[in-house]
């Protein structure tokens, strides 16, 4: 079994009629690097940096975040790094502070709370162009609603750039710039997001959530929580197919993308990069060598436009 892991390690993730696909690692903290590339990931497709921030009573340095995220850089070797900004609030909150919003999911969280406290958010930018001098940084931003919201951080990796010019500090300002699709209203009109981007991940946990109005930590409601519910897949679907159509890369970073009994369904939602714990890598990967893309394109297509449920049993074989 060890030997077959081995072998699957270093095949490509191909699927039966030719379509390449990139698998990506999700980590939380610096040292989880190390298992991407033990697992054979491709990069880093989601790095939680709030995790650097939790658990303790002060709020990490420019300094130590830079070097947190370069350590993340090289041990990557040259495959991109795909660094999230500051996604706090709701489930994860900062020591100290006191959830005093009425309804957390929905407050000043993620990009929200960043572009209320301009101070960290300038620091963390900072932090992530110094990294970017090391190797492919890629900055994504949690929790976008809004188009005004991605002018304003924008401006914001501008100014954190200057900053560090002005203090001759080395950097790289042609970082790519991404969004988490996890708000249904901008899967619902993500066209401009398309444009204004340089790529876009789907954050499914989040996005469920909000779509179906169901709390993702609440286990009185767990049995809702509803992956394959069709209205999820369709803005997954729309999604894709809007940045298949504006030339923008398209990935999947929530649980679903490790969950490998879906990965036929991505397939068939046309998904062609995946993000997710590095120990999910492996099967996930064994699924895609054993799929047929266009056949499962044309079965999840013509399920999704009757809204119908898809039996994930049907996409086998
Ligand atoms: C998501 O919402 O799907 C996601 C990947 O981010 P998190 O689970 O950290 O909210
Ligand atoms: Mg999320």
């Amino acid at each position: 079994a060890r030997a077959e892991l081995t072998l699957l390690r270093d095949a490509e993730a191909l699927t039966l009629d030719g379509v390449a696909v990139k698998l990506e690692a999700n980590i939380e903290l610096p040292e989880e690097a190390e298992e991407a590339m033990r697992a054979g990931a491709d990069g880093i497709g989601l790095f939680r940096s709030e995790f650097l921030f939790m658990g303790r009573s002060s709020l990490p340095t420019e300094e130590e975040q830079y070097q947190a995220y370069a350590s993340v850089v090289r041990t990557m070797q040259g495959r991109p790094v795909t660094i999230r900004t500051l996604d706090i609030g709701a489930d994860k909150t900062l020591d100290g502070e006191i959830a005093v919003a009425t309804n957390p999911a929905l407050g000043l969280r993620a990009i929200r709370y960043c572009l209320a406290n301009p101070e960290i958010f300038a620091a963390q930018l900072r932090a992530l162009l110094r990294a970017a001098a090391h190797g492919p940084v890629r900055i994504l931003i949690p929790m976008i609603s809004h188009m005004h919201e991605v002018r304003a951080v924008k401006q914001a990796i501008i100014a954190a750039g200057r900053e560090l010019d002005a203090r001759n500090e080395p950097h790289d300002k042609n970082v790519a710039l991404g969004a988490m699709v996890e708000i249904p209203a901008i899967a619902i009109a993500i066209e401009p997001f398309v444009e204004a981007l340089d790529f876009l991940s789907i954050g499914t946990n989040d996005l469920i959530q909000y779509t179906l109005a169901i709390d993702r930590g609440d286990s009185d409601v767990a049995d809702l929580y509803d992956p394959m519910h069709p209205a999820v897949l369709r803005l997954i679907a729309h999604t894709i197919n809007a940045a298949e159509r504006g030339g923008k890369p398209v990935a999947v970073c929530g649980e679903m993308a490790g969950d490998s009994s879906m990965t036929r369904m991505l397939l068939g939602l046309g998904l062609k990069e995946f993000s997710m714990h590095p120990q999910q890598l492996l099967d996930v990967k064994k699924e895609i060598r054993l799929a047929h893309s266009n056949a499962l394109r044309v079965k999840v297509a013509s399920a999704l436009n009757r809204a119908e449920r898809i039996d994930l049993a049907s996409l086998e074989g």
